[in-house]
C-alpha cells in the first residue's frame, strides 16, 4: 500500500523522519488495538494506492466532459467509472461522487431541495441524529427550521406514530431518515408514505448502512428516497468521502448543488479511490463480508447482553451496537476510557432514555480483519471484564495484542 511499502516509507523517512514516525505509529496503533468505532474500517491496499496517486495533483472543477480546466481527459474516465459503478451498485439513475465527506453530501442535498428557513423533520440529535440533522452548532440548525422525531424510551425503536403526527403538524419541506447510532433497519417505505402524504421530499442519510446495502445485507433506500446521501468510508470500506444518489429528474439540481454551489475542485485521487471501492463492493467476496459484519454484530450484541449490558433495541440488524454499561457499575464515558486503555477503541453515544451516555461500537473493521463469531465472543467477554474491572488493563492489552496479531489488517 502506498504509504507503508518499505520503499515509500524509506523515502519519507529520509526526507521527513518526523512524519514517517507518525505514519508508522498510527499504522502500529491501528494494527495492535481493536478498532470498534462503528464508522471506521480498513481500506484495501488498492484504495490506498489510488489515494496516494498523482491524480491528487489534478485540478478538475466541473464534471466529466465539462471541466473548467484543461488536461482532464484521463481523470474524466476515472470519474465516469466511479459514477457508472455507483449507479450500477445501488440501482440509482444518477450518482454524484464528488462530495468531500458525508456532511458535504447532506449539505448538497439540502442545497438542491431547500431554501433557508424551510422546515425539515429529522431524527433528533439526542436520539442519534447527525450534526447535519439540525444541530445549532451546524449550518443545518442555523439555516433551516428543524423539528426532531424520537425513539421510544422503552424499545429504542423509532416512534413511527410520532413521525406521522409531527409531519402532519409541521408540513416539512423534507423528511430526513438516517442516524449515527440507530442499530436497526430504517423502514424506508414508511418514511416514503409519510413524505407523500404531506408533500415532503424524502432524504435518506445512509452514511452508515450504505456498505451493507452494497453487499445486499440491508434494505436499499434508493427506490424510496428522492435523494440518498452516503459516506464511502464506513462499512463501504472506501476512501474518506461522500456521494449523493438520486433520480434523473434531480440530477442537474444535485450536481449544481455540489459544484459550484458548495464545493470547488473535485478531489480526483479520492474519486478514483471511490471507483476502486465500488468495484470491490460489487464482488461476491464483499457480499459475504457485509453479511459477516451483521452476523458478527449480532453475536457481539448478544454476548454484551448476556454479560449484563443494556443493549439498545435488544440487539442489531446492522454493524452497529449501542449499549448502556451502567448495569455493570460504570457510566459510558468512564467505560469508553477504561476500554481504550485496554486497547478496545469505541465511542460514546446518547441513549434512548436520555439520562446517561452509552457505548457505540461496530464490527466493520474487525470483520475486514477476518474475525468471525468466536472472536466476537472473545471481544464481548473482554469488554465485560474490563468494565467490571476484573482485569488490569495491561493483561487485557496483552490479550488484544494476541488477537490483533492473529488478524493483521495489513498483512506484511
Ligand atoms: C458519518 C455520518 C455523516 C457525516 O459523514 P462525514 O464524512 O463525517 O462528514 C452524516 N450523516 C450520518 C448519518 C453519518 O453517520
Amino acid at each position: 500500500m502506498s504509504v507503508t511499502t518499505a520503499h515509500e516509507t524509506d523515502v519519507l523517512r529520509r526526507q521527513d523522519p518526523q512524519l514517517a514516525e507518525i505514519l508508522l505509529g498510527e499504522l502500529s496503533r491501528q494494527s495492535t488495538t481493536l478498532q470498534l468505532i462503528a464508522a471506521e474500517n480498513f481500506t484495501s491496499p488498492a484504495v490506498l494506492t489510488a489515494l496516494g496517486s498523482p491524480l491528487a495533483n489534478k485540478y478538475a472543477e466541473g464534471y466529466p466532459g465539462a471541466r473548467h480546466h484543461g488536461g482532464c481527459e484521463i481523470v474524466d474516465v476515472a470519474e465516469r467509472l466511479a459514477i457508472d459503478r455507483a449507479t450500477a451498485l445501488f440501482g440509482a439513475e444518477h450518482a454524484n461522487v464528488q462530495p468531500h465527506s458525508g456532511s458535504s453530501a447532506v449539505l448538497a442535498a439540502y442545497a438542491a431541495l431547500l431554501r433557508p428557513g424551510d422546515t425539515v423533520l429529522a431524527l433528533g440529535l439526542a436520539y442519534g441524529g447527525h450534526l447535519t440533522h439540525g444541530s445549532p452548532a451546524n449550518f443545518s440548525g442555523r439555516w433551516f427550521d428543524f423539528v426532531g422525531y424520537g425513539v421510544d424510551a422503552e424499545t429504542g425503536l423509532i416512534d413511527h406514530d410520532q413521525v406521522r403526527t409531527l409531519a402532519r403538524a409541521h408540513r416539512p419541506k423534507a423528511i430526513v431518515c438516517g442516524s449515527i447510532a440507530y442499530p436497526r433497519h430504517m423502514d424506508y417505505a414508511f418514511f416514503r408514505e409519510v413524505a407523500d402524504e404531506v408533500g415532503a421530499y424524502l432524504i435518506a442519510d445512509a452514511a452508515h448502512p450504505i456498505g451493507l446495502v452494497a453487499g445486499g445485507a440491508a434494505p436499499n433506500p434508493v427506490p424510496y428516497a428522492d435523494i440518498v446521501c452516503a459516506t464511502t468510508h464506513k462499512v463501504l470500506r472506501g476512501p474518506r468521502g461522500g456521494m449523493v444518489l438520486c433520480g434523473a429528474e434531480l440530477a442537474g439540481r444535485v450536481d449544481r448543488a455540489v459544484f459550484p454551489f458548495t464545493q470547488g475542485g473535485a478531489q480526483m485521487h479520492t474519486i478514483a479511490a471511490k471507483a476502486v471501492a465500488f468495484g470491490e463492493a460489487a464482488t461476491p467476496a464483499f457480499a459475504a463480508y457485509a453479511h459477516q459484519v451483521v452476523a458478527n454484530a449480532r453475536v457481539l450484541a448478544a454476548r454484551l447482553a448476556a454479560e449484563g449490558l443494556a443493549v439498545t433495541t435488544g440487539g442489531t440488524d446492522t454493524h452497529l451496537i449501542t449499549a448502556d454499561p451502567t448495569p455493570l457499575g460504570v457510566d459510558g464515558r468512564t467505560a469508553r476510557g477504561r476500554l481504550a486503555a485496554a486497547g478496545l477503541v469505541m465511542d460514546c453515544c446518547a441513549l434512548p432514555h436520555g439520562d446517561s451516555r452509552g457505548l457505540r461500537l461496530g464490527t466493520a473493521a474487525v470483520t475486514t480483519q477476518g474475525m468471525g463469531e468466536p472472536e466476537m465472543e472473545q471481544i464481548g467477554a473482554l469488554m465485560a471484564r474490563v468494565l467490571r474491572a476484573e482485569t488490569d488493563s495491561a493483561g487485557t492489552r496483552e490479550e488484544v495484542r494476541e488477537l490483533t496479531g492473529r488478524f493483521p489488517p495489513y498483512p506484511g
